[in-house]
């Protein structure tokens, strides 16, 4: 899982320049405009309005954090669709007090997945050359993903692959754990005819997400499906990257587009990212790009590369590797690995299905989070376990508005 996006300073700035206007406004009618929906359906809280501590906070109330914290970079991380199904008010808390949310289980976490990386994926000392290309550093995610499909068409494994796309109307991006296929491969239909004889299987590819767990039981409902979440994500965005890719599915997992549309999905959504984003395809990477290309991916021939150095080039050389790999997806295809960090052995996996309705459900709500002026919601009654290692507990608003403390504080 990618680690917790830190500000940039021109966040920061452009949350300062707000604050500075807003204060010079009158706040008297802010307070009287914030109203959340509790989320006790049974009413035990009785919460039906708060009063911000600071002004501040009732200052981010006036924008929305996707507006405050992400319109700049003009995309989510997958990771801040996810964050917030833990507790929103978290969530919030991490932004509005710019924290990078980094403990000393994550860095050892962060060690366990160096570990698993190199061992797929060698460090390669490619750089970004030009700080000034905005093409530039999305080159390089591409230069990644054809590293990875390489590694994935002959090792049937790859690890840390860069991802982006849209999920409804929103351009997201990640970084895919592990992506494997199958060793023996799925054969899924009979010979007919001698191409079949030389075509290779088709494979069944597994996503996977690899997470740090001390303890070798299982984790909590609410993690795993937090995690769920997270994996079918990435799936979602694999799987729409390559309209053209070579898949069978007895599953909802992906509307296979038909032949004769399977080009021409391409561009589309292609000039939507671009457009998010303000970046021009078909520019000129520059000869000291296109350098680091050859020689950091010496598979690939120097004329490919030679003619495809721009963005859109680029994709179409990870196109067509992906176009090679012949895909199935089976059952239970999602999955989460627990990795025991002191003895680097696997303790638990997790196994599932691509559930659309409820990565959609999860999205609506996540996305209003973001994008809506709504409060964020903090955890229910019945997962108030989570406030137990929370390190806003001691100030949380959400605990402090509810009538009855569900456990000591002070534990
Ligand atoms: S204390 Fe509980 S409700 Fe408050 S932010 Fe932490 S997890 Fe959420």
């Amino acid at each position: 899982m990618e680690d917790y996006e830190v500000f940039d300073v021109e966040d920061l700035n452009e949350f300062l320049e707000e604050l500075d206007k807003q204060e010079s406004s009158s706040n008297h009618n802010i307070i009287s405009d914030l109203e959340i929906d509790g989320i006790d359906s049974e009413g035990k809280w009785g919460i039906t309005s708060i009063e911000h501590d600071t002004i501040e906070e009732d200052m981010f109330r006036k924008i929305t954090l996707y507006d405050l914290f992400r319109k700049r970079r003009g995309y989510l991380n997958v990771t801040d669709l996810v964050s917030p199904l833990w507790c929103e008010v978290q969530q919030d808390y991490y932004l509005t007090k710019k924290l990078k949310k980094t403990s000393p289980q994550m860095i050892k976490g962060s060690s366990v997945h160096q570990h698993l990386e190199y061992e797929t994926t060698p460090p390669t000392g490619r750089i970004l050359l030009n700080k000034y290309s905005k093409e530039e550093p999305w080159a390089l995610k591409i230069l990644k993903q054809i590293e990875g499909l390489h590694q994935l068409y002959m090792n049937g494994i790859t690890r840390e692959f860069p991802i982006w796309g849209f999920y409804k109307d929103s351009l997201v991006m990640g970084i895919i754990d592990e992506i494997s296929l199958s060793q023996q491969g799925a054969i899924t239909k009979e010979p007919r005819d001698i191409r079949d004889f030389w075509l290779p299987a088709a494979k069944d590819i597994y996503f996977t997400d690899n997470k740090t767990r001390f303890s070798n039981t299982r984790p909590s409902d609410s993690q795993i499906y937090q995690s769920k979440i997270q994996v079918m994500y990435y799936a979602h965005l694999f799987l729409h990257y390559f309209p053209s890719l070579n898949l069978k599915s007895t599953q909802p997992l992906y509307a296979k587009p038909n032949e004769r549309d399977k080009k021409t999905l391409e561009i589309p959504w292609l000039n939507s990212f671009y457009k998010s984003l303000n970046l021009d395809g078909s520019k000129d990477l520059g000869t000291e790009f296109l350098e680091q290309s050859i020689r950091t991916i010496p598979i690939i021939p120097e004329d490919e590369f030679r003619n495809n150095n721009s963005l859109h080039g680029l994709y179409k050389i990870s196109s067509k590797i992906a176009r090679r790999l012949r895909l199935n997806i089976s059952d239970k295809n999602l999955g989460i690995a627990y990795w025991n960090p002191r003895t680097q052995q696997l303790s638990y996996v997790e196994k599932f299905d691509y559930e659309p309705i409820a990565l959609e459900d999860c999205y609506n709500r996540t996305n209003s989070f973001w994008r809506t002026m709504r409060d964020p919601v903090g955890v229910p009654p019945n997962e108030v376990f989570k406030c137990r290692s929370c390190e806003f507990r001691d100030e949380c608003w959400w605990l402090q508005k509810k009538q009855t403390l569900p456990f000591h504080t002070n534990n």
